[in-house]
């Protein structure tokens, strides 16, 4: 039925293409297309003979806007699945607008050169109008929506797990469960041990950007930003037991606060383990976690960039990682009148995910979400022109599709809330 054109090689991605792969009815072609080829080519030799769906590779710098619009165009896929990096968002899209084809990503735009003095005073002055300092946010991809509303195109943002599965529980629970809903709490437990005393579990760069970023929540239609690590609770998750966690700054408050202005309250909290910490803290005190260049015996070095050449390749974490995932989202709100409150969540088994495909469940719980919501779109079942995030569309077939594809979920009433 339709062709997709998968941009990056990493550790969601190979999810993404293997799922891709399972489901052939809907991905009769793929294209891998990354920067390091030999890596699109090594996927092909995996999968080829397993799966009916013919699989291209291609060398890209997705920096390019020319080149990558020319293999667009080439290619003529149904649309583009971005699984690079969020430094190249808004250069896919721009390719995407030229060659006329849809848009689908799982972060939001980050620059890669926070120095950057134009990008610069633009993020000072969004600091300062909103009040979370973030590097990362929607007003550079929102910016996008008359271009693609007028060229007749669907741009998906953030089809991951958190962001993507979790605004589609919000949009869920509107829907069939409350009349109002008064709190939102997006809860990120990574129970998984893969027995080094520091690894992340993603892009090690986006990661600790995002970890060491100030932690931020909206109350009230406002961000109330708090120091990092500041807010710290404890929590018995379902599949992995108690464990701490910490208010963090999250993509998908923003994309919530804007789409469901009545809530009154938005967190997101992400478990880490004191190992993790201590090592971020200290990487932090000593300036590795820092993104501008310094020179060292003559060359130029970005800190976190060396910093990420030491660490484990989260896509190497797989066959290392034992124990489960729990995310998801506790909702409270009003329904007919009666107080209501439930929790939606999915757990997640790192080593079943490794048997599967190859991956821990880091990469699993966000590539098997990009696919499905590039199966969303190229099926037409969220196609709209625009920019959109996931709480946009109707859930159900999405949720639906979660539960065939690897990602069970469930609703518990009255869980134990978080204070
Ligand atoms: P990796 O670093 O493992 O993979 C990134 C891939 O993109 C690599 O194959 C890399 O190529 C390729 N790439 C980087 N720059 C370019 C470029 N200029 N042109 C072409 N290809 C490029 O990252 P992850 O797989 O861990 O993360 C992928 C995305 O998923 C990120 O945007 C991340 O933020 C997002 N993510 C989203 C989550 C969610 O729940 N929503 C959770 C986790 C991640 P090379 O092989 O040469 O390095």
């Amino acid at each position: 039925m339709a062709k997709l054109l998968i941009i990056g090689c990493g550790g969601v991605a190979q999810v993404a293409i293997s799922k891709c792969c399972q489901n052939s009815d809907v991905f009769q072609e793929i294209m891998i297309a990354s920067r390091t080829v030999s890596k699109c080519d090594a996927m092909k030799e995996k999968l080829q003979n397993k799966t009916k769906t013919v699989i291209k590779t291609a060398q890209i710098d997705a920096d390019d806007v020319e080149a990558l619009t020319k293999l667009i165009k080439d290619y003529a896929p149904d649309a583009v699945l971005n699984v690079a990096l969020p430094y190249q968002d808004l250069t896919i899209m721009d390719a995407c607008l030229a060659a006329g084809v849809d848009y689908i990503d799982t972060a939001n735009y980050e620059p890669e050169d926070t120095d950057d003095p134009e990008w610069r005073k633009i993020y000072e002055k969004r600091c300062k109008d909103l009040g979370f300092s973030a590097y990362f946010d929607y007003s550079w991809q929102w910016a996008y929506e008359d271009k693609f509303k007028n060229a007749g195109l669907t741009a998906l943002l953030g089809t991951g797990f958190d962001p993507g599965v979790t605004s589609v529980f919000a949009a869920y629970a509107k829907k069939h469960y409350f009349d109002e809903i008064h709190t939102i709490d997006i809860l990120d437990c990574n129970g998984g041990d893969h027995g080094y005393p520091f690894a992340t579990n993603f892009n090690p760069e986006i990661n600790l950007r995002e970890v060491s970023a100030p932690g931020s929540y909206m109350e009230n239609g406002k961000w109330v930003e708090i120091p990092a690590m500041s807010i710290k609770r404890e929590y018995d998750f379902d599949g992995v037991g108690k464990k701490d966690m910490y208010l963090l700054h999250h993509e998908e408050i923003e994309a919530l606060g804007r789409n469901m202005p009545e809530v009154k309250r938005i967190r997101f909290f992400m478990t880490f383990g004191q190992s993790y910490l201590t090592h971020m803290n200290c990487l932090e005190n000593v300036g590795m976690l820092s993104t501008t260049p310094i020179n060292f015996n003559g060359q130029e070095i970005v800190p976190i960039q060396f910093l990420k050449a030491l660490l484990p390749d989260p896509a190497s974490l797989g066959p290392r990682t034992v124990g489960k995932t729990n995310i998801g989202c506790i909702f409270t709100g009003i329904k007919d009148g009666k107080e209501r409150s439930i929790y939606i969540y999915n757990v997640c088994d790192h080593q079943e995910c490794y048997k599967e495909v190859g991956s821990q469940a880091i990469s699993y719980t966000t590539g098997v979400p990009a696919m499905i919501g590039s199966m969303m779109v190229v099926t037409g079942q969220w196609k709209q022109p625009g920019v959109f995030t996931t709480d946009e569309f109707d859930p159900d077939p999405y949720m639906e599709a979660l539960n065939k594809w690897g990602l069970p979920w469930q609703v518990v009433e009255n869980p134990v809330l978080v204070d």
